[in-house]
């Protein structure tokens, strides 16, 4: 139960920076159990050792401090990497008034709301997000002010805008009465054609995105009649990846229809988003390909409850929330088995924000072993990210974003819903001990 008394003073200083430790002192995690990301097999009684916001080691046994380390006791926890969520929209979260505030909310609203979402995501141990698909630039933005420190959130890596065709889901300007919608273009991510899908994917770059998100398939909550019809040509979808890969982008693929799906992966698009009605033949493509598959389990399972309620949804929305949303776990279940590769998404902000870790308990219902599930939201989404070499598990040499929750996650999956400790680089943003402690981080240059 050690700790300095410099990190007792900054913890009772609330706002204060936790990170001040001397240069050259080490901060001791002791892990009760260690859950690293790579093994099978947790490991117990472990020190992990944290210098200037890298993983420098792993020790059997707790290690005593030095002279002004700084001991962090998990001794009754278990410690994992920091999670991972490859699907979520952090400038906004559905409710019945979404589709009215569309038509008068400003962007800066919007980005408001936004900061506030990345906290809560980055307490509920969420400490690396993948955004696909945003209003305008606001996680550009946002990125940029929570890797200056200037808030606390997730690593982003975000998509900006969708890329649509005209009508389709991703299609700004759907829904809204005839003199509110316009034609719009490739900088508004809608497409038509394969010179308008390069370009696309040009304002993206040209905006700050670091991949590209598609929406291959009509999908729910837009304003539109179908929530699964394929909605791009072949041509296009490969103008969209051969323009991305130029751009060192990879694309991530919204798709509830099979034919959509199966175009996308044809034309090599690195994940296939929500997959509800994907078929075996399906499954097979993407094992070929190497495509991962983001379930979001927990947005159908959302939208499914919601679509009961009477006047929640527009009229065109809610056959679809009703017919779309209980399909995925199902499917979740069919791909796992069939050796899909499987990376943890939520689509948070269609359900609450810092509820990601619901999640885990859908994957672990529908058959996925807690460990793999933990591995899918840790291992995997870092392989697809291309991070691997730096992120994603609990070794020397990696980037220190740990987690921590009471008691053992493998036995009971629902602690993951009950992060206690969060630390990103090296720096602690939750302690369930300290209350209300929440760094804020570096200063700013
Ligand atoms: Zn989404």
């Amino acid at each position: 139960m050690t700790r300095s008394i410099l990190f007792r003073s900054t913890v009772a200083l609330g706002l204060a920076a936790m990170t001040a430790f001397a240069a050259d002192a080490a901060t001791l995690v002791h892990a009760g159990t260690l859950i690293d990301g790579v093994s099978n097999d947790p490991r117990s009684k472990v020190t992990v050792i944290v210098e200037e916001g890298r993983i420098t080691g792993i020790r059997d046994g707790f290690a005593a401090p030095a002279d002004g380390d700084t001991v962090i006791d998990l001794e009754n926890s278990t410690v994992l990497p920091g999670l991972m969520d490859m699907h979520v929209h952090l400038t906004g979260e559905l409710n019945p008034k979404n589709y009215l505030e569309r038509t008068q909310l400003n962007t800066a609203s919007y980005a408001v709301r936004s900061v506030e979402y990345a906290r809560r995501t980055l307490m509920a141990g969420f400490t690396t997000v993948r955004n696909p698909g945003d209003d305008g630039t606001i996680t550009v933005a946002l990125k940029s002010e929570i890797e200056k420190g200037m808030v606390p959130g997730p690593r982003i890596f975000t998509a900006g805008k969708s890329l649509a065709t005209t009508g389709g889901h991703a299609d700004p300007t759907n829904g809204l009465r005839e003199d509110l919608t316009r034609d719009a273009g490739p900088e508004d991510g809608v497409v038509n054609g394969p010179e308008d899908a390069a370009k696309a994917v040009r304002h993206r770059y040209k905006e700050g995105a670091d991949f590209i998100k598609i929406t291959a398939t009509g999908g729910v909550l837009s304003v539109a009649k179908s929530g699964q019809n394929p909605q791009f040509t072949q041509e296009e979808l490969r103008a969209i990846v051969a323009t991305a890969n130029d751009y060192g982008f990879h694309v991530a693929a919204h798709a509830h229809g099979a034919e959509g799906m199966k175009r996308a992966v044809r034309a090599g698009v690195r994940s296939i988003e929500h997959g509800t009605l994907m078929d075996a033949e399906t499954m097979d493509l993407m094992k070929k390909h190497g495509t991962y598959y983001v379930p979001t389990i927990l947005a159908g399972d959302f939208v499914a409850e919601k679509a009961k309620i009477d006047g929640y949804f527009p009229d065109l929305v809610r056959p679809k929330a009703a017919e779309i949303g209980p399909k995925i776990q199902e499917t979740f279940g069919k791909a796992y088995k069939a050796g899909v590769k499987i990376a943890f998404g939520t689509d948070s902000g269609v359900s609450p924000h810092g509820g990601n870790g619901r999640e885990f308990a859908l994957m672990v219902e529908a058959g996925m072993p807690a460990m793999e599930a933990i591995r899918s939201a840790t291992m995997t989404p870092a392989e697809l990210l291309g991070i691997q070499d730096t992120l994603g598990s609990i070794e020397a040499g990696k980037i220190a974003d740990l987690v921590a929750v009471h008691g053992n996650p493998l036995e009971n999956v629902d602690l993951l819903q009950n992060v206690a400790f969060v630390m990103k680089e090296g720096t602690v943003y939750k302690d369930e001990r300290y209350p209300g402690a929440v760094a804020r981080v570096k200063a700013l240059d």
